[in-house]
């Protein structure tokens, strides 16, 4: 998702998970506990972060997370918040496409595989993620991206 939260204040108290670097695309990466997910990306007043459940993330294991984190990454390079993605009516599962195919294009071969088992999981599989889709529909939409059969 891209979401606008209300932000400084969050920034400063949770402090840097991760300095900005390349796998981030120079984005911060801050550890972020309240987070009802694994990642999330969000443009602050002080530019676009990604937001890290790290609990989260160790349960999902690293390869998954890493996948996760490309994803929200996505959201920021490709624009997800504008005005494109967000009136056109069909836009966030658009902007969720785009996402799982950068993140397939850009992720090690070891992180897509990792995303496609984990969504290809019983408990997700067919269960509807609103705009993202089922499990199965991503999966088959990561291993498309990634030329996987
Ligand atoms: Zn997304």
């Amino acid at each position: 998702m891209v979401r606008g939260i209300g932000l400084g204040l969050v920034v400063s108290m949770l402090g840097l998970l991760s300095a900005p670097d390349a796998a981030a695309g120079g984005i911060p990466v801050i550890a972020a506990p309240w987070l009802d997910d694994i990642a999330l990306a969000s443009v602050t007043s002080a530019g676009p972060v990604i937001y890290v459940n790290v609990s989260r993330c160790k349960e999902v294991g690293s390869n998954v997370c890493s996948f996760v984190r490309q994803h929200e990454l996505a959201h920021v390079k490709l624009n997800h918040g504008s005005a494109f993605y967000t009136s056109y009516v069909n836009g966030r599962a658009l902007a969720e496409a785009e996402a799982d195919c950068y993140a397939a294009k850009n992720s090690l071969l070891v992180e897509v595989r990792a995303a496609v088992a984990f969504f290809e999981q019983p408990w997700i599989a067919n269960t509807d993620i609103g705009d993202h889709g089922t499990g199965l529909v991503r999966a088959k939409r990561i291993k498309a991206c990634r030329g996987l059969s």
